[in-house]
């Protein structure tokens, strides 16, 4: 373990030295952060001018805005599986440092994670959520709120078809009444891909007693 932090490797290639940086160059390099973005909700788009996802209703109507940092790439990919299934600590410096929060973000009244399922916390060293979570709370003198909780096993969203992804997810959460003074919430998240998951824990957050919510996710 040791040795991971100190050996300088990549991180992310295990490859070439990155000795004092986040990432060796090579990586850093094919890192993408997102250039445009919707005018009505914050939605990364890949292109200036293309229609957007979340505002043709792809995603739930309940998210305000919703902001993703980086592109799922190669890069992004590696260091996400990684943190999820094995255990390499230096991945926690890394994607701290690579959070660059968008400054169109809001005062929330609470910053609330996507939960991991309990079981998985015996094979997931680090949920990347969480680190994004904590940091952001942090950056933004907010607290983390634990109300929305995952209640029923599902299977890994990456292994399954778009249309099983919602049955997957389905009453998959229960979110916790909010106190009365909690309206705003920030939703964070690693990945985004059909929005399945993000739209099930919208409604529960919507349920609870939030009216406005937006959401985080690291890459999409
Ligand atoms: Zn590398
Ligand atoms: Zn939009």
């Amino acid at each position: 373990m040791l040795n991971e932090i100190f050996s300088g490797k990549c991180p992310a290639c295990s490859g070439a030295a990155a000795i004092n940086a986040a990432l060796c160059d090579d990586c850093l390099s094919l890192l993408h952060p997102f250039n445009h973005f919707c005018g009505k909700c914050g939605f990364p788009l890949s292109r200036p001018g293309i229609s957007c996802y979340r505002c043709k209703g792809k995603l739930s109507k309940r998210i305000t805005n919703i902001y993703a940092l980086y592109h799922y790439d190669k890069v992004v990919r590696s260091m996400i599986l990684q943190m999820k299934f094995h255990y390499n600590i230096r991945l926690k410096y890394t994607l701290k440092h690579l959070i660059n929060l968008p400054n169109f973000l809001t005062k929330y009244d609470g910053i609330v994670t996507v939960p991991s399922h309990f079981l998985r916390h015996f094979v997931r060293f680090y949920h990347p959520a969480d680190i994004l979570a904590e940091y952001t709370a942090y950056k933004l003198n907010v607290p983390v709120l634990h109300n929305l909780k995952r209640v029923r096993y599902t299977k890994f969203q990456s292994h399954i078809s778009r249309l099983a992804r919602k049955e997957n997810v389905k009453k998959a959460f229960y979110c916790k009444k909010f106190k009365d003074n909690v309206k705003n919430i920030l939703l964070v998240d690693d990945i985004l891909t059909t929005g399945a998951t993000i739209n099930e824990c919208v409604n529960e957050l919507y349920k609870a007693g939030a009216r406005r919510i937006d959401v985080l996710v690291f890459a999409k």
